[in-house]
Parts: structure tokens; sequence; C-alpha cells
């Protein structure tokens, strides 16, 4: 498990390991998991202004804790804090109000801009949420979950969180059973337009699977719970097979499309990836080279030499896959690191192309991406591209593919197949 976790996760596990320890067995150690879910409109902050946000975040929760708690970030929008000593459970809620009240009626103040962050805190105190710091952290984020789905600002874990049919037990049961039979887990294909030919190209496999009540779950949610579930390994090995077994059938249909997967953070922290990901590839007769696995800007982050993360994408790199960084511009990373992460494609992030047509910021921003990328030699998409002027400004920038409902939503295989076809008769 530890190897494909986030760094931020693993030093808030070690400390609670630490304060779990030291308090010894009368004592009680805290956790507190707490997300921020900002105003739609942070989605859209430019690079230096994302990072200002979430400093100005992380500085509010401290100034919020007591000198002997620890506050870890995990991904830009989950903090973990750690709190050793309690007397009592009391104190845990109070702990948590406190950290809500950083942000009720302050906005954020970002160089005139006002901005809302609202908070949801899932809190579990050792011995009685968890005996070990890892079922504790685990309890913490359960809680946390439950509050997000219950629309309550803070909840402390009960057990009966695992187990009501409204929340998260039903999913979990339901998710262990696609994996042994039960509504399978399926990859949807978005097509994307290659701009000079109108060609479609290649296209973005995006995951899809409804849960016993046929209701479709969104792709975070599923992939959220099948690293909570430990079943990432097996996720992993189905998600590489069926993307190969699918650019198998798209050669066999006589179209000869590239394919996009993508990989989440904790990915890059698995050994095995590359190893499965040319175990597929072998298995379909499917070379390297049409498969491309979409990162995103943050999870690269780490890539730095001697270090796990380097490793892994040094492997893949070798491999022949082609690599993608996914919702660009919304990461920390900036353009300068572009070079030195060598990959074959950028994808700008859709918070930049939603307003393109109306906001020159929006056009300055996506106008230098494409510029650098293609001084670097990475061509670049645009997602989520839903109007027609959209798509023209970015023809005119030089952007090399555009992917979005303006073309088609991601389409299962059999429509996919289709709809290329009737897209390669248009622009024969
Ligand atoms: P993403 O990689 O940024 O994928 C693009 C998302 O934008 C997709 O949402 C897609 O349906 C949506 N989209 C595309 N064009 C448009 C458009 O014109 N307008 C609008 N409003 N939306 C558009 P989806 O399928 O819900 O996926 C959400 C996220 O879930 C993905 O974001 C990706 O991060 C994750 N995800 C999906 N499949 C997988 C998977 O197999 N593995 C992993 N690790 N993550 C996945
Ligand atoms: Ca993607
Ligand atoms: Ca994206």
């Amino acid at each position: 498990m530890e190897s494909r976790t986030p760094p931020g996760f693993l030093a808030a596990l070690s400390e609670l390991s630490a304060s779990m320890r030291s308090a010894g067995e009368a004592g009680s150690v805290g956790v507190i998991s707490l997300v921020v879910l900002p105003d739609p409109a942070v989605l859209r902050l430019p690079l230096e202004h994302a990072r200002k946000f979430e400093r100005e975040i992380d500085a509010r929760l401290r100034a919020r804790l007591r000198a002997q708690d620890s506050l870890f970030p995990i991904d830009g929008s989950e903090w973990l804090v750690v709190l050793p000593r309690l007397s009592s459970a009391a104190v845990l809620t109070l702990g948590m109000l406190r950290l809500e009240q950083a942000f009720i009626d302050t906005p954020v103040q970002l160089d005139g801009m006002a901005l809302q962050a609202q908070v949801v805190c899932g809190a579990a105190i050792s011995p009685d949420h968890g005996q070990d710091a890892f079922h504790l952290l685990q309890s913490a984020r359960i809680a946390c979950l439950a509050a997000r789905r219950g629309a309550s600002g803070s909840l402390i874990y009960e057990s009966g969180m695992e187990h009501s049919s409204s929340g998260v037990a039903l999913l979990e049961r339901d998710l262990r059973a696609a994996f042994s039979g039960g509504n399978e887990l399926e990859l949807h294909l978005q097509p994307k337009v290659h701009v000079p030919s109108g060609e479609c190209r290649s296209a973005e496999a995006l995951l899809r699977w409804r849960d016993s009540r046929g209701e479709w779950v969104p792709p975070p949610v599923v992939v959220s719970l099948i690293g909570r579930l430990g079943l990432r390994h097996r996720f992993n090995r189905w998600l590489f097979q069926r993307a190969a077994q699918t650019l198998h059938t798209l050669r066999l249909e006589g179209l000869e499309v590239h394919m996009s997967i993508n990989l989440s953070a904790t990915d890059l922290y698995d050994v095995e990836v590359p190893d499965l990901i040319e175990q597929a590839l072998m298995t379909w007769g499917v070379r390297a080279s049409s498969l491309c696995l979409e990162i995103t800007e943050t999870s690269m982050l780490d890539d730095t030499e001697g270090d796990g993360v380097a490793d892994v994408l040094k492997r893949l790199r070798l491999l022949g896959v082609s690599l993608s960084i996914d919702d660009f511009g919304t990461g920390f990373s900036g353009m300068s690191r572009l070079k030195r992460l060598s990959v074959q494609e950028v994808k700008i992030d859709r918070s930049f192309i939603v307003d393109l047509v109306s906001s020159a910021r929006d056009r300055e921003i996506a106008a230098s991406i494409i510029e650098l990328s293609h001084r670097l030699g990475v061509h670049v998409t645009a997602e989520g591209v839903e109007h027609e002027q959209t798509a023209q400004m970015l023809a005119a920038m030089g952007c090399d593919y555009i992917q979005g409902f303006l073309y088609s939503r991601a389409l299962a295989l059999p429509d996919f197949i289709a709809w290329a076809r009737a897209r390669a008769g248009i622009a024969a």
C-alpha cells in the first residue's frame, strides 16, 4: 500500500503512528480529514493565484491549530490534521469547528479578488475509531466523505457510516462486486480531433461504471473508492488490459486511432505499473506508441532524480508509450519545468477553455501554453471545447488537437467506431 500513496498521506501516517505510540495505553490521539471545496471561480485561477490561494488556506488552517498539532497537505484540496494528547472527543469537535470558522464569512483575498472557500471535516479518535494509525486515518476520511455526501460541515466517525445504505458502504459493496462479475467497469472513448486535418486520430478513454441502482457514478469517486478498498492494483491491470484490447479492436475495424488513458497520482509510486502496461501491450500485440498516459501536472512534481516517481516515469518513457500532462495550467510547475518533464503532449485544462471567447486573460494563457509547447516540440490538446467559436480561436492559435462536447461526449466502443467511421467519411 505504502508505495502507491502520496507523500502527504505517508507523512501523516508516520506522525500519527509516533503520536499513538507515545500516547501509550491511556491517551487518545485524534485525526481530522478536511476538504476545502472552493468556489467554482477558484477552478479558473491562473497559476500563481492558485498557488497563493492554497498557501492562504494552509496558513489559515495552521493558525487555528494548537502548537502540538500537525497539518499535512494531501492533494491541493485535502488536508490531514494530527492532534496528539486529546482529553476527549469533545476537543475534536471543537477543533473541527475552529477550522471551519477560519473560512466562514472571511473570503480569501487575492490581489483584489474575494474568494469563498467551504470546509468539510471528518474526524476520528483513538482507540475507539482505529487501533492503528492506518485505520484511524481511514475512519477520519470516511467521516469526511459522509460529511460531504450529507452536505454537513463536520462529522465524527461512527461505525454506521460504513454500513448506512445511503452511503459509501453500498458503493463499496457494488464496486467489489464489479471486480467479481457484478456491474462491469467500462471504458468509453471521447474523440480528439486533429485540427489541421479534421481527422479523429486519437481518443481519451474515460472510466464509466453504474452502481447496483443503475446510476452512473462519477469517475473520480470510483477511482478514489478503488484506492480506499485496496483494489488499485486489480483496477490497473483491468484498465491496461482493456485499453490494449480496445486498441486491438480498433485496428481490426480498420481505424488507426491512438488512445490515452488516465493514471492517478499514486500510480507513479507503483513500481509495477510499467510492467503491467508492457504485459497488456504484448498480450494484444499493440505498439507502445499508440498508447498515451495522461498524468496530472501536480503528480509529476516529484520527478526528481533518485525518486520513485522519476524511476517509474523513466521506465514508462523507455517502454515507448507517450506521456501527456493533463489539466495543464492548474498545477504549480509552470512552464519552466515543461522542458525537463519530456512529454509528448500537454492538455490545456478546461477551466481555461470555457471562457476563452470572452476572456482575454484565458486567451493569453492558452496562446502562451501553445507557443511554448511547440517550441519544445510538444503537441497541445485543448479539452472541454463546447463551441465552434472556441474551436476556431484555438485553431488560429495553432492548437493541434481539440476534444470536447462540440464533437462528442465519451462513447461506448461500438458507438465510437461508428462515429469515427462517419468522421473519416467527412474528412476524406
Ligand atoms: P479528465 O482526465 O480531465 O477528463 C476529462 C473530463 O472532462 C471527462 O469527465 C469528460 O467527460 C469531460 N469533458 C470532456 N469534454 C467536455 C466538454 O466539452 N465539456 C464538459 N463540461 N466536460 C467535458 P469524466 O469522464 O467525468 O472524468 C472526470 C475525471 O475522472 C477525468 O478528468 C479523470 O481525471 C478521471 N478519470 C476518468 N477515467 C479515469 C481512469 O480510467 N483512471 C483514472 N485514474 N482517472 C480517471
Ligand atoms: Ca484526462
Ligand atoms: Ca483533463
